[in-house]
């Protein structure tokens, strides 16, 4: 009869832990990886491509059987972690662990209160810009450093510490936040929208979201740019037209976060226009024509891009705004629009709420007085 190995030191996951964050934080106890763990466990995957479909979505029951084992643990403790069982589809997560942020802070407390540090899930999400409990923006380069590249785990006085591969400095708190509080809250409040189209809990859904993003990453006709250069035009990089497959999980943080950020504005998300500014007249149209299938029209005046700024809102009267819901209402167009569904339903919606509201600007001396 084979016998079982054992490991005799292997600490219990957290809650909210990634399996792969679990599973290196017991190889780290003995010097290696859980790669080599893998191999002693005779639970290897001689593929290594995409790792964190295979540790952390679907991991194979073989591995989970033979760590849980090894750990004395049950496996359905280990199963339960598993990402696909949740509700969140893969293309949502950010694959590649490189381009995953870490909260100083949050691990500052894991020692603290004598844990382990440990990768939080939600810092996987394609979303996660910012820590919420602390308002700090999430990392992805050594704060002592500013090596870029993943950190690994290090066993230091008894305890599973992240460190900087660079430098070999654990990651920690050294410097204060200096983001504006208004792009915090508006990231943060960004990133639970997002959560809610992906669990399905909002007015737009995912194939929204996607198609903005594609519509983003479009080339216009001035040089190929994509139309995201000219909303993030000072944003330091150059986007390449190719980078965006349909899905954020591949992306760089930085132009994931622009992505987001981009479709936020062009959907007016959360009150991003009022941070950002309107999207450009030419894009407007050049997006109203690519939802009705025409997707090159209006794409040849690009305009400079937006800075951000405080825009101020431009309110109307509640009986201007009912007059304007009447006038819809009482078009042949919305027969037609009423009889729709899901997402077509929505954005015809949209155009139709923001034609009237073109159609009829905002008359200087009929603004309420600005609220304090
Ligand atoms: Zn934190
Ligand atoms: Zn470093």
């Amino acid at each position: 009869m084979r016998r079982i190995p054992l490991l005799p030191i292997a600490p219990r996951p957290y809650d909210g832990e990634l399996i792969s964050s679990w599973q290196e934080r017991v190889a780290c106890r003995y010097g290696c990886t859980a790669d080599q763990i893998d191999l002693w466990l005779e639970c290897g995957d001689d593929d290594p491509a995409r790792r964190f479909l295979k540790r952390d979505f679907h991991p194979r029951a073989q591995m989970l059987k033979a760590w849980a084992r090894s750990c004395r643990l049950r496996p359905n403790q280990i199963e339960a972690m598993a990402l696909g069982r949740m509700i969140r589809p893969a293309v949502w997560y950010v694959d590649d662990r490189r381009e995953r942020g870490t909260c100083a802070e949050c691990l500052d407390e894991d020692a603290a209160e004598g844990r382990d540090h440990f990768l939080r899930l939600k810092w996987g999400y394609v979303e996660a810009a910012v820590c919420v409990k602390h308002r700090r923006t999430l990392r992805t380069y050594c704060e002592c450093c500013f090596a870029r590249g993943w950190f690994r785990f290090d066993c230091l006085r008894g305890r599973a510490v992240l460190v900087c591969r660079a430098c070999a400095r654990p990651v920690s708190t050294t410097t204060r936040e200096t983001e504006a509080p208004a792009f915090l809250n508006f990231q943060i409040e960004l990133a639970k929208a997002i959560q809610a189209i992906v669990e399905g809990r909002h007015v737009l859904s995912t194939d929204d979201l996607t198609v903005a993003m594609q519509f983003l990453w479009m080339p216009t006709h001035f040089k190929g740019k994509p139309y995201i250069a000219w909303l993030r035009g000072a944003f330091g990089l150059h986007p390449l037209a190719s980078a965006f497959q349909n899905s954020l999980s591949d992306l760089s943080v930085a132009w994931r976060i622009a992505t987001l950020l981009s479709a936020a504005q062009l959907l007016d998300l959360v009150g991003a226009r009022q941070l950002f500014g309107e999207p450009p007249t030419f894009m407007e149209q050049a997006f109203a024509g690519y939802l009705r299938g025409s997707p090159s029209s209006a794409a040849e005046r690009p305009a400079p891009a937006t800075k951000i700024s405080s825009v101020k809102l431009q309110l109307r009267s509640d009986a201007e705004y009912r007059r304007l819901a009447e006038k819809i209402l009482a078009s042949g167009e919305w027969k037609e629009v009423a009889q729709m569904k899901g997402r077509s339903r929505d954005w015809h919606v949209w155009r139709l709420m923001s034609e009237a509201l073109k159609s009829a600007p905002v008359q200087s001396g009929v603004l309420p007085p600005a609220s304090s």
